[in-house]
């Protein structure tokens, strides 16, 4: 048994405005896990709502899902879990529901609510941006002792990569085009690299086009190449075999209906894009081209095991995409320093 009861987390307040609150710990229920956070990754969808840019999530918001930590205590029901191994974190899930019997736990009753849900203490979201945290077991993955936690964290995005990728069931040879080198762009390609494909990556912006050129990816610059001649360049002329759309705007969805090989081509909808980005396609052209368009989001289980799996098996660089590392106290310069333009992950330590 633990005795720490007490946690510190940092509480979006409202637009620009992050406080550190301090709460008692619910009790370790039989199923769950005590967790020391190591770190937490500001994600797109949490410095959305500090900018404002997405008013549907609610104040006062315990954000944070994207966070990896080391196991404290545990309730006698936990499977599979030692105290002291490390951890990155998945979703909650039932692990009974009619979804979860499936595997589809992304799909599991209890995340109705998503992150606006409330706590007993009148928070939303998931803590995740906590000195402690408890989590069913259910939702932990495996990782490496050795591994940097601000890049352990990683195992939520990258299984949101490793659900567009199973989707797109894609095959050694594939030559595959990631439209963004932003994080998840970074991501994306690194995984699907991972599985045996030949991956080209488009980007303008200088400072994200280097990454990628430095994780050893073929790269176009957009800024000064036509991405569709470069991929017709690039496939002799046939097309991409797969094209995944790491930003969601209009003109890169014009870019993907271009680029795609003339049959069986898929185009997988991995980024939200606000405003909602326009399709145009014929629906002709997707009979007769055989064409697939594939929409993923979120991740299941066997998406984040496989993410923890790439992980451990260190197969996906993670070091160029943490942007730098703020302590919880600083947590208010850690949001400034997300939404610079170009910055991949900025991570809050503990
Ligand atoms: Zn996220
Ligand atoms: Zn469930």
């Amino acid at each position: 048994m633990s005795n720490v009861e007490m946690t510190r987390f940092a509480v979006m307040e409202a637009e620009r405005v992050v406080k550190i609150h301090i709460r008692k710990l619910p009790e370790l229920k039989a199923d769950e896990v005590l967790i020391k956070n190591g770190a937490c990754n500001i994600c797109t969808t949490d410095y959305g709502q500090w900018t404002g840019a997405r008013k549907n999530l609610l104040f006062p918001m315990a954000w944070g899902h994207e966070f990896a930590g080391t196991v404290v205590d545990m309730g006698a029901e936990v499977k599979g879990f030692e105290v002291g191994e490390m951890v990155g974190i998945g979703y909650d899930n039932c692990g009974e529901c009619e979804f979860c019997k499936k595997g589809l736990t992304s799909e599991c009753v209890l995340i109705g609510a998503g992150r606006n849900k409330v706590s007993e203490d009148g928070y939303h979201g998931g803590f995740g941006c906590s000195e402690y945290v408890i989590k069913p077991y259910r939702a932990l993955f495996k990782l490496s002792q050795d591994m940097d936690c601000s890049e352990a964290a990683f195992v939520e995005p990258v299984g949101t990569v490793c659900q567009g990728i199973r989707k797109l069931r894609l095959t050694p040879g594939e030559k595959v085009v990631v439209i963004g080198a932003g994080t998840m762009g970074i991501l994306n390609a690194m995984v699907a690299r991972a599985e045996g494909c030949d991956v080209l990556i488009t980007e303008m912006m200088a400072k994200k086009l280097k990454v990628a050129e430095d994780l050893g990816l073929h790269v176009v610059d957009v800024s000064k190449e036509d991405p569709v001649e470069a991929v017709m360049k690039w496939t002799n002329g046939k097309g991409a075999d797969s094209v995944i759309l790491a930003v969601g705007v209009t003109a890169a969805n014009d870019q993907a209906l271009a680029m795609v090989k003339k049959y069986h081509a898929k185009i997988l909808m991995f980024a939200a894009g606000y405003p909602a980005p326009e399709l145009h396609v014929d629906s002709n052209l997707i009979h007769y081209r055989k064409m697939e368009l594939i929409g993923t989001f979120s991740a299941d289980k066997c998406d984040f095991a496989r993410a923890a799996e790439l992980m451990r098996e260190k197969k996906i660089d993670l070091s160029r995409l943490v942007e730098a590392k703020f302590p919880l106290d600083e947590v208010d310069k850690a949001f400034e320093a997300a939404v610079l333009p170009g910055a991949y992950r900025v991570s809050v330590i503990f």
